[in-house]
């Protein structure tokens, strides 16, 4: 195969056309002025469930969608199973790329190797994820498929709202009974998984490199870190007051000290979400809660500031004046990818003369739970000003155009 070859190209409109049906699928769709929000189980959900099992279909794949609604759509032949896709789901009023670009990408590179005819030896399948995005879980569907869900955890689950997953499930024809039962696979069939996302960041635009490589998920550690003190009018002296804001000021000062340190090891650290309580001009907090969200590619660095945290944390409360409560909400320890396969990712661009980089991925990706089992790596394509997860969202068609001939490529490449 040169690298001129034109059996190698993909069809971009086609592939924007495919973008634009499956984003017209979205509540409160107002030609993208409010972003896209097509959160799983729910109506818009299975439309594009369903236009996407028609596409596959055209195709000429083997369909099926299991029991959390994941779609498979297989090419067969001999040998383990090349595996390629991302998830349906987008957050409320998100953008149009996150997620479903992966799936209209390997849609794009598996409809190529049919239509043109290419010689590939090991069958192919797209999966589509359910629920990346977490209207329930994150990686809901992505734990099935590979058999990590508990089926007692999804008697549990509710959305924000407290509507009960199984609830939902069964309003869009689901059975949660058996689903988790009927979804997972044979991890031991899959040769790998390789996954295109936008990048979420504006590492690739800054550098003006046309791809980037993904051989590590950040780990991520969340905490909930929620002080009690006691609430005081704003008249009563400085001296007698356990004012909880004045604490939690402290306690993330030490540990936003901390955190700069590690800043040049590459540690993403976000206090995205603070509050007190009652929250009221004149009055003390006698509450005082923040978010602390920690994202780094070295694990020790995250096992050396989870120590300290918690250290800080017995510090305080010490002389029994505030009582801390620290939950720690997400534990996610950083993701290697397979070599192999980002070296065949790296071979595939080459081919193409498209320009490549190897980078971590900050954001969490069904990537990351396939890793766990099967050789996986993940394409990422340039985010517009490093912006995703909102309305303005944007990947260039140009930018859209490489990224799938390169999956298209190191499909062809894995399968051969
Ligand atoms: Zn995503």
């Amino acid at each position: 195969m040169s690298n001129t070859d034109n059996s190698m190209m993909v069809n971009l409109e086609r592939m924007l056309r495919d973008l634009d049906e499956v984003n017209s699928f979205s509540t409160d769709f107002h030609g993208n002025a409010d972003g896209i929000t097509r959160r799983s189980f729910t109506d818009e959900d299975t439309k594009a469930r369903s236009w996407l099992v028609r596409k596959l279909q055209d195709v000429g794949l083997e369909v099926s969608v299991d029991g959390f609604g994941n779609v498979r759509g297989l090419l067969p032949g001999e040998g383990k199973i090349v595996v390629t896709g991302s998830h349906l789901d987008t957050i409320p009023n998100g953008g149009p790329y996150d997620g479903i670009l992966g799936v209209i990408s390997a849609l794009e590179a598996i409809r190529v190797i049919k239509e043109r005819n290419l010689s590939v030896t090991h069958p192919i399948e797209l999966v589509a994820f359910t629920d990346e995005e977490e209207r329930f879980m994150s990686f809901l569907g992505s734990y099935a498929y590979t058999g990590d869900l508990d089926a007692n955890l999804v008697k549990t689950l509710a959305d924000s709202d407290g509507i009960p997953l199984q609830e939902c499930m069964h309003k869009q024809g689901f059975d949660p009974d058996t689903a988790t039962h009927t979804s997972k696979v044979d991890l031991d069939r899959i040769e790998a998984f390789v996954e295109l996302h936008v990048e979420q960041g504006p590492l690739l635009e800054m550098k003006g490199i046309d791809i980037g490589v993904v051989d590590t998920v950040k780990g991520n550690y969340r905490y909930a870190i929620t002080i009690a003190g006691k609430p005081d009018h704003a008249g009563f002296p400085m001296e007698g007051r356990s004012d909880a804001f004045l604490a939690l000021h402290g306690l993330l000062t030490r540990i936003l000290a901390l955190a700069r340190v590690y800043e040049r090891s590459g540690l993403l650290y976000t206090v995205g979400d603070v509050k007190v309580f009652p929250g009221l001009e004149n009055v003390v907090p006698g509450k005082a809660y923040c978010s602390i969200d920690l994202r780094v590619k070295d694990g020790n660095i995250l096992t050396e500031l989870d120590r300290n945290i918690t250290s800080f944390i017995e510090e305080m409360m010490r002389d029994g004046q505030f009582t801390v409560h620290t939950e720690m909400i997400l534990k996610l320890d950083p993701v290697p990818m397979d070599e192999r396969i980002c070296k065949a990712i790296e071979t595939s661009a080459a081919e193409a003369g498209i320009t490549h980089m190897r980078m971590s991925s900050g954001a969490g990706h069904d990537a990351q739970v396939l890793a766990g089992h099967v050789p996986t790596a993940m394409i990422f394509v340039p985010s517009k000003d490093g912006k995703s997860h909102r309305p303005d969202e944007y990947t260039a068609p140009e930018d859209i155009r490489k990224g799938a001939e390169v999956l298209l490529r190191t499909l062809f490449n894995l399968a051969r």
